[in-house]
């Protein structure tokens, strides 16, 4: 759909994504949402029964009125008196499906009920993604917000460990689910599935970035929206789409150029919501590190001038979350870190071997039959080159937990080196000079950063290294909801409960 007050949601999704498709380096995989043992579905429709009705919804203090023909009556009762400019304009906000005066960004309102009671006496997370701030960002060019809240809070001085491939889609619907990509579905930013007719999934696409049945675990907006607990998203991957039934009661078309400091001030503004209506979980998005990671490397100007502004925007966020006097946890995350790229060409598997039909996405490979994928498995591996691994899917070992969801393809290529692996190169080098994708346990600049701080976390918590699997049970944990099954263990971030 779009937005005839200029908000284009085609061109909006990812206005700023220089580096997709092709541009990360590395393939991915998993089983189907459909197929996976945590379906969106299966449990969508164990709890719940009905999916909830589509449409663009406006709301009116807790009432939701269903916008659409027959039902704009009740909105709008002295047409007559309306003037034509008047009409027209209400008629844009219904269809921008933007309802509340006090709504600073372009907010869709969800019908979903409101906090039950037990719910108006959980706590409240505000929990942050700083997309691309590598683990050690804070303290090589000083983040004095994020360090305070290390001292006030908890925090992983070593890093947290994103899950394969450190990309961003995969790794910020891990943090929502706890289910490693293979499990979830969401194996790159944008990949083939040879269970649906190889069709694409691609971020950058609204058809598929907000279609649920792309998406499968239960995402932590939809887990408290199905035990009347509210929740918002001011951003994050996925909270566009329908999964396990939800949809985050508020939540915002993703647009890359929506300024910073109005982000925040959404945020705050549904904390002063009535308590039947404000949200317990909120999510907030910021891009800065990783745009400026890509383009000029992680040791540039512009990463440390965009570490400085992201953490001003985290003291600025403490300061007016203290300031609502809510018993608020903030969690700021990130979903991988940044590494400077020892070649900046393509290397093109192509070269390499004769890929024939095979089906391709980024250097994800989708040949069509057994014969193929063993050929080109065998082509790859007799290069013997440093610069990757080539492994069949079944075989991709263990600890990537990338080895058994068809989406990730087969053969499976894993990058040795810090170079841009593709199927296909349409250009010579890559745009920028920074990258990740790659795999943590041998490249620790992929690390991201984990800290924490308020009512129900510990002081000067300092964990070691863990994966972010471990982030969902630890949220569910401070909003008091019973978590949906997941790859995460409750011991790993017991510590840095109070
Ligand atoms: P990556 O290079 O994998 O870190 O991808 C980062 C890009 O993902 C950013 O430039 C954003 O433009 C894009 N992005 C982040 N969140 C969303 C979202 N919710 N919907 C669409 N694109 C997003
Ligand atoms: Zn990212
Ligand atoms: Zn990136």
């Amino acid at each position: 759909m779009e937005c005839l007050l200029g908000i284009d949601l085609k061109k909006s999704a990812a206005a700023r994504a220089p580096y997709a498709g092709g541009g990360h380096f590395v393939t991915r995989m998993s089983a189907s949402p459909g197929t996976s043992r945590w379906s969106a579905q299966e449990s969508s429709q164990a709890t719940n029964g009905s999916a909830t009705p589509k449409g663009i919804y406006t709301s009116r203090s807790d009432r939701t009125t269903r916008s659409g023909p027959g039902r704009q009556a009740s909105l709008f009762p002295s047409k007559k008196i309306m003037n034509l400019h008047t009409s027209i304009l209400a008629l844009v906000v219904l269809l921008c499906g933007v309802a509340r005066a006090q709504d600073i960004a372009p907010v869709r309102h969800e019908p979903n009920g409101l906090n039950s009671a037990k719910a108006k006496r959980a706590h409240y997370v505000v929990m942050v993604s700083l997309d691309g701030f590598r683990w050690d960002y804070a303290a090589k060019w000083g983040a004095p917000h994020l360090l305070k809240m290390a001292e006030e809070g908890a925090s992983a001085p070593e890093g947290m460990l994103p899950s394969y491939p450190s990309i961003t889609f995969p790794n910020h619907y891990t943090l929502v689910t706890g289910l490693y990509p293979e499990h979830h579905g969401i194996v790159d930013n944008e990949f083939l599935d040879p269970e649906r007719g190889y069709q694409k999934y691609s971020y950058k696409d609204k058809k598929t970035d907000a279609d649920g049945s792309w998406y499968g675990g239960v995402p932590l907006w939809s887990l408290a929206e199905r035990r009347g607990m509210r929740a918002a998203s001011m951003f994050w991957p996925g909270s566009e789409a329908e999964i396990a039934g939800k949809r985050p009661s508020y939540w915002v078309p993703f647009d890359d150029k929506f300024d910073d400091e109005k982000r925040l001030e959404q945020v705050v503004a549904w904390l002063k919501l009535p308590e039947a209506e404000r949200p317990h979980l909120i999510t907030l998005y910021y891009s800065n590190t990783d745009h400026a990671g890509h383009d000029f490397g992680p040791e540039s100007d512009e990463v440390r001038d965009a570490v400085h502004h992201v953490d001003g925007l985290m003291g600025e966020l403490e300061e007016k979350l203290k300031a609502t006097g809510l018993p608020v946890d903030m969690i700021v995350v990130s979903d991988h870190g940044m590494a400077q790229l020892e070649d900046r060409r393509w290397f093109a598997l192509d070269k390499l071997v004769d890929l024939k039909d095979a089906a391709t996405e980024g250097a994800n490979l989708y040949p069509k039959t057994e014969a193929e994928k063993e050929r080109i498995y065998r082509a790859l591996r007799a290069t013997n080159d440093s610069r990757f691994e080539t492994y069949r899917l079944k075989d991709v070992p263990g600890r990537l937990e990338f080895n058994h969801n068809a989406r990730e393809g087969d053969p499976v290529v894993i990058p040795r080196k810090l170079v841009p692996i593709t199927a296909h190169a349409r250009q010579e080098t890559i745009k920028g000079v920074g990258a990740h994708g790659y795999d943590p346990a041998q490249f620790p600049q992929m690390k991201a950063i984990f800290y924490a701080e308020g009512p129900d976390v510990k002081a000067g918590a300092r964990l070691s290294p863990f994966e972010n699997v471990n982030v969902y049970d630890f949220v569910c944990e401070l909003l008091g909801l019973k978590p949906a099954k997941n790859d995460g263990k409750k011991k790993m971030l017991a510590r840095a409960l109070r």
